[in-house]
């Protein structure tokens, strides 16, 4: 794998004002970085704040604290030029694919409009010729061309919607939930069609998604969230193998195992209550309203970030080697 950092976050912060001083803090210091050519999963419960990392390192919008770099150049510091020329290196597939293609044009009109706004093509001609080819390699042909978004059924329009990514050459994409309003039948189809684009292109995609056992498929290393932290991060393979943080251990003895025999007589975590509003997070640690091992230093104390083991991460203080007693306040509700 090339460790080459394509991608810097660096403790980012988007807080949004919701009027009468109340501040919704929907990324609250994140840091992870993305190697060139790797997928990077960024997984959590809807409301964690994953969409709103793509949409800040895409620069849709502003950052509140912290740094994005790209390419090791600030992405909330580039001039106009700098900017029209990142989105050439940066797309996004957006999760509703029937909302994100615009009804009224046609499928070579949706592909071909951001070629033209960055004047790729000579002529006319070579541009459609271009547009024949990335439908014929998101899995589509040139017969979809003249045809109409509605036309086409849900995973169709997500290749369409893959197509225009693949617009403007593109090296890094942010796939943001891409899969999530697709039939199951239909979602692995489209995960592999980005995982044999990413080796004939050299892609290096972000993957958001709040389906981990979707993300294993896809990612190379996978970051955890929760209202708007980063709780753990390491490669897939390690974070199936041994979940360090609570909420990733939650999260992953939800997902069924196709072996009956395993399946009966495994241990559900079930997480009690509901995400709590990013308006007003917990005191601490974030999780630790619904946490069956929170402790009472996990209202006081906001974990740090610190490496476990090689490349694994978390935010917990279980891993507190400084802490002396770490009993649980109540028991593990398991079923
Ligand atoms: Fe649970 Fe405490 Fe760890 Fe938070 S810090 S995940 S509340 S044990």
């Amino acid at each position: 794998m090339n460790e080459e950092k394509i991608l810097q976050v660096n403790e980012l912060k988007k807080y949004f004002n919701m009027g009468k001083g109340s501040v919704l803090q929907a990324v609250d210091g994140v840091s992870f970085h993305v190697n060139k050519g790797e997928t990077f999963g960024l997984v959590g419960e809807s409301g964690c704040g994953k969409s709103t990392i793509g949409r800040t390192i895409m620069g849709l919008y502003e950052k509140t604290d912290g740094d994005v770099l790209f390419d090791s150049k600030n992405v909330h510091e580039l001039s106009e030029k700098e900017r029209f020329n990142f989105y050439r290196s940066m797309q996004m597939i957006f999760q509703d694919p029937y909302a994100s293609l615009n009804p009224r044009s046609t499928v070579r009109e949706v592909i071909s409009e951001p070629m033209e706004v960055h004047g790729l093509y000579k002529n006319k001609h070579e541009q459609l010729d271009r547009v024949y080819q990335l439908l014929e390699e998101v899995g589509l042909n040139r017969d979809h061309a003249n045809r109409y978004p509605h036309e086409f059924s849900g995973g169709q329009r997500q290749r369409i919607g893959i197509a225009r990514a693949l617009a403007l050459n593109p090296n890094f994409i942010i796939a943001d939930e891409p899969i999530s309003a697709l039939d199951v039948s239909v979602q692995a189809q489209v995960v592999n069609l980005l995982k044999e684009l990413q080796v004939e292109k050299g892609l290096t995609f972000l993957f958001i998604a709040h389906d981990l056992s979707m993300v294993k498929q896809i990612s190379d290393r996978i970051g955890v969230m929760y209202l708007g932290n980063m709780v753990e991060l390491t490669a897939s393979e390690e974070l199936y193998d041994n979940p360090l943080h609570p909420y990733t251990q939650a999260l992953l003895s939800a997902i069924p195992i196709p072996d009956p025999d395993i399946e009966e007589s495994r241990e559900r975590i079930i997480l009690e209550g509901e995400l709590p509003s990013p308006i007003n997070p917990p005191s601490g640690c974030v999780f630790r309203t619904r946490c069956p091992m929170a402790m009472e230093v996990c209202s006081m104390k906001k974990p740090v970030w610190q490496e476990i083991g090689q490349n694994h991460y978390v935010a917990c203080h279980l891993y507190d080697e400084t802490l002396e007693n770490k009993k649980p306040v109540k028991q593990l509700s398991k079923v």
